[in-house]
């Protein structure tokens, strides 16, 4: 592994640190100021930094974007762009399979975070085994007619528009599973939508049911040929995945709690000589390290042009571990303060009981870590199939 940056880079990254002097809201909590920087750094071209140039990205290079994330996320800065799963994953499946009105209609939005896109893939009996959804849409002259269910829908009910796979076809055997299953951008005011929001147990409801009752997609709406769906949706996992602002949000949290524990008391010492806080404090110091050292040995692979393939479950696995343990740790160290989530300066605005109660976003979402380590297993390992 060679990190040292080359003088173009170091200059890139020069350039990042004087933008961030620049112009940081001084107030997080100030929405006028975050609208500010929105609008400076997608003037950059840092939003979308990674799409091609012509689709109104930055056309960055590899080590390019993991520069720019990690200064961002050592400047606690708010994060490029606001339209998260357009980021995500929507805008990098348009720019790759959407034709030319598609990417017209719908990518400067998503950089310019008109509105928020949601993600139908999930379904009552389809999680896991995704490819399995039943969802069906038939095309009837010029639109699809779509029936079924969606479940787990984050921010639907905020969403203008989702990216939704359905079943267009049977597929012929287990085997060809994946076969069949179609990729549709669906206006979420269609008629015969509807959103029924689930209360989560932080008392939050962001994610929803959602259930199509005849809903009229017009055919051109269609992502990618028939049947291409789940084509379209895993090549949106492409991108960089170093997971290095993800390395860098756990040192900050790390940090909080190291500070926190130096501030309290445990059996009339401060906290951070507890020898049970400190082993547990070591560990998650550790795995962080495991995470950051794991990123670094994908990103050689990237940057060498070799595809990344199942190790970046192992860092998926690490973070879904750490983020579950630190709020746990924070929540312990407030003591009675733990369960409130204001009131009390003790309390720090929740920050650990929502950090705790939270963790199914990060520990479920994309995939959970029974299905993380049967891939560790079977790809990586090369033990038999569960
Ligand atoms: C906060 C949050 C937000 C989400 N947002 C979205 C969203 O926006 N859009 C969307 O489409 N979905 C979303 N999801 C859904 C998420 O993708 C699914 O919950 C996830 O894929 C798991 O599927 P499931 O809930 O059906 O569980 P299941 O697949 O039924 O799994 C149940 C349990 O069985 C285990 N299991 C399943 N298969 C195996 C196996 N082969 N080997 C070993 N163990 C196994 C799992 O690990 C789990 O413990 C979200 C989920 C959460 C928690």
């Amino acid at each position: 592994m060679d990190f040292d940056l080359s003088p173009e880079q170091q200059a890139f990254r020069d350039e990042v640190r004087d933008f961030i002097a620049q112009n940081l809201p001084s107030n997080a909590a100030d929405p006028t100021a975050v609208q500010a920087w929105q609008r400076k750094v997608r003037e950059k071209r840092w939003v979308g930094f990674s799409w091609p140039e012509d689709c109104g990205g930055g056309g960055g290079g590899i080590m390019e974007q993991v520069i720019l994330k990690e200064e961002m996320a050592k400047a606690k800065a708010p994060p490029l762009g606001s339209c998260f799963m357009g980021l995500a994953w929507v805008g990098p499946s348009i720019a790759q399979y959407g034709t030319e009105a598609q990417k017209q209609r719908f990518i400067p939005d998503i950089l310019d975070g008109k509105y928020q896109w949601c993600t139908g893939y999930s379904e009552p009996d389809s999680g896991s085994d995704l490819a399995s959804l039943q969802c069906k849409a038939v095309l009837e002259g010029d639109h699809y007619v779509v029936n079924g269910q969606k479940i787990w829908t984050s921010i639907a009910m905020w969403s203008k528009w989702m990216i939704l796979l359905v079943r267009t076809s049977n597929p012929k055997s287990q085997e060809n599973k994946h076969d069949g299953i179609t990729c549709l951008l669906v206006e979420m005011a269609s008629e015969g939508l509807e959103v029924r929001p689930i209360r989560n147990m932080g008392g939050g409801a962001v994610f929803a049911e959602v259930f199509f009752t005849d809903v009229k997609v017009p055919a051109e709406q269609r992502l990618g040929e028939e049947g291409q769906g789940w084509q379209v949706t895993v090549s949106a996992l492409a991108h960089e995945r170093s997971s290095i602002a993800e390395v860098e949000g756990l040192k900050r949290n790390l940090d909080l709690l190291k500070e926190h524990a130096a501030g309290v008391e445990r059996n009339g010492r401060p906290a951070s000589e507890d020898p049970g806080i400190r082993r547990r404090l070591a560990v998650a110091e550790t795995r962080v390290e495991a995470m950051r050292l794991n990123g670094m040995r994908f990103l050689t692979k990237q940057l060498k042009g070799d595809p990344l393939g199942s190790e970046t479950s192992v860092n998926k696995l690490h973070r879904a571990a750490l983020e579950v343990e630190l709020g746990e740790i924070g929540v312990e160290l407030q003591g009675s303060a733990g369960s409130l989530t204001d009131g009390i300066d003790d309390a720090v605005g929740g920050k650990w009981q929502k950090h705790s109660l939270g963790w199914p976003e990060v520990v479920i979402g994309g995939g959970t870590p029974n299905i993380q380590k049967n891939i560790i297993a079977e790809r990586i390992l090369g033990l038999p199939k569960d």
